[in-house]
């Protein structure tokens, strides 16, 4: 029952992301799938780069290569993106997405975090997306892990 009112939450309140989440996980149909608390996971080739966007996750696939448990810490973080669409629905895109592409992309956002050795997940959204993930799932989240990308 509960997969299910996620699953359909996440195609009604959440559908802008999650339609955007359809056609990229269109794109990287012939990568490797799996089914998190109901979330469809994609590992893509994209290093160091993971997004959610409603029922949709991409991961990297290389995070199976770090440390021991970062792998399935970054999968809780993804998953608690994916409960942030839930609570904010047509407004996600706004409130988190294009917030944090910024944090994440820009070079200016980069050398600050490098300069001032500032954890990746000290922006607001990337903590919310700990807290509920963990909340959500009982798993552990990256915390404040210090990360390079
Ligand atoms: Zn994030």
């Amino acid at each position: 029952m509960r997969r299910f009112l996620y699953t359909l939450c996440q195609c009604t309140w959440g559908i802008l992301q999650t339609i955007g989440g359809f056609f990229v996980f269109l794109r990287y149909i012939k990568c490797k799938h799996f089914i998190y608390h109901g979330a469809v996971f994609t590992e893509w080739k994209n290093p160091d780069a993971s997004m959610s966007l409603g029922l949709f996750v991409f991961v990297s696939e290389t995070l199976s290569e770090k440390e021991d448990g970062y792998r399935e810490q970054v999968i809780v973080h993804e998953y608690g993106h994916t409960i942030q669409s839930l609570i904010l629905g047509p407004l996600y895109l706004i409130v988190i997405g294009i917030p944090s592409s910024f944090w994440a992309m820009t070079p200016m956002m980069i050398n600050y975090r490098k300069k001032n050795h500032i954890s990746y997940f000290s922006f607001f959204c990337e903590r919310w997306a700990n807290y509920l993930g963990e909340k959500v799932t009982g798993e552990s989240s990256p915390k404040q892990k210090f990360i390079d990308f």
